[in-house]
């Protein structure tokens, strides 16, 4: 079925992104809770069904890893993308001062396995891996978003996407590739694979914005320094596992079915992991950090007489 603005109710903001708000709406015809992403794009109107040619093949992209996709329309110049609510948000918000290992393994363990299955079913590499692109429920299920399926909207997003957080790996940076959409490979998703289990562990992007002067400091230590390790506290496995993707030359970098094959990810197979328990207390942390703010924010506009 195709959906349309008429079907859904408005709900509440989700979230603002860098190109447009995410609201929670109810498709009335289903009852289903959806999240819609409202990307403003200021293109002509066959450009806009290039677009929603593109992201067609989304929906054959239902994994248990990946945030189910359910439709895309435009009205004017926006494009409003429909997908799966996901009702614990996203990871970044959620990681605190980092999580126990073996949440960390159950975590990557989703993500790998979300990120094989776009490439060996429907050669799609994501091409934007980072917590804030991984979701999370209340059932403890983990799965990732945004991947670029519409060349068409990257070409136009792009001109917008600077960030202070770099997940891109070294070559990228370096820009060895006169074009890095075309030749973007499969293994620069390990390097930002590897970037976010440690800001997970850690509890904080690994290179902070505050050691480096400028952005581009920033970015030559991605290229120039050693790759980050995750915190003592984690076993020698996990950081083997973790060394394997922060290989600087991608030719280095581990595939997904090693990843997979790898002792961290077997064992963690063989866990019990009480995810959903992890998520309720991860999303009452968030609450109350968010709580706090709140109220400084209140303190600052009506300062105590
Ligand atoms: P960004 O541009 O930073 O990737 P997005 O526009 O994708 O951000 O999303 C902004 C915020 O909206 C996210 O941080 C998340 O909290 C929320 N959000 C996005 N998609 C969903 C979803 N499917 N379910 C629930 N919340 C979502």
């Amino acid at each position: 079925f195709a959906i349309n603005m008429d079907q859904l109710e408005l709900q509440d903001e989700l979230g603002k992104g860098a190109y447009g708000t995410v609201k929670r709406v109810l498709h009335r015809p289903t009852k289903v809770a959806m999240a819609m992403k409202e990307i403003r794009l200021e293109l002509d109107e066959s450009k806009l069904n290039a677009i929603l040619m593109e992201l067609d093949i989304l929906h054959r992209a239902v994994h248990p890893s990946i945030v189910e996709f359910y439709g895309a329309f435009f009205i004017e110049t926006c494009v409003y993308y429909c997908m799966e609510f996901m009702d614990a948000g996203s990871l970044d918000k959620l990681y605190g001062v980092g999580v126990p290992e073996d949440v960390l393994a159950r975590i990557v363990a989703s993500m790998v396995r979300g990120l094989k299955f776009l490439k060996d079913d429907l050669q799609i590499i994501h091409r934007d891996v980072k917590p804030t692109n991984v979701l999370v429920n209340m059932k403890g299920q983990v799965k990732l978003c945004d991947f670029g399926v519409s060349g068409q909207l990257e070409k136009s997003l792009a001109k917008t996407n600077i960030g202070c957080q770099s997940y891109m790996a070294p070559e990228r940076i370096k820009g060895e590739s006169q074009n890095a959409l075309s030749t973007y490979t499969v293994s620069s998703d390990v390097w930002s694979v590897g970037l976010a289990t440690i800001e997970i562990g850690l509890g904080a992007y690994p290179y902070p914005p505050e050691t480096y002067s400028n952005v581009f400091a920033q970015l030559q230590a991605i290229v120039h320094g050693d790759p980050p390790v995750l915190p003592a506290k984690y076993t020698e496995t996990a950081c083997d596992w973790v060394s394997k993707c922060l290989v600087k030359r991608p030719e280095g970098r581990a595939s997904y079915a090693e990843l997979l094959e790898h002792p961290f990810l077997v064992n963690d197979a063989g866990n019990t992991v009480d995810m959903a328990a992890w998520v309720s207390r991860a999303v009452a942390w968030r609450d109350k950090q968010r709580e706090k703010e709140r109220q400084a924010v209140l303190a600052k506009e009506a300062p105590p007489p």
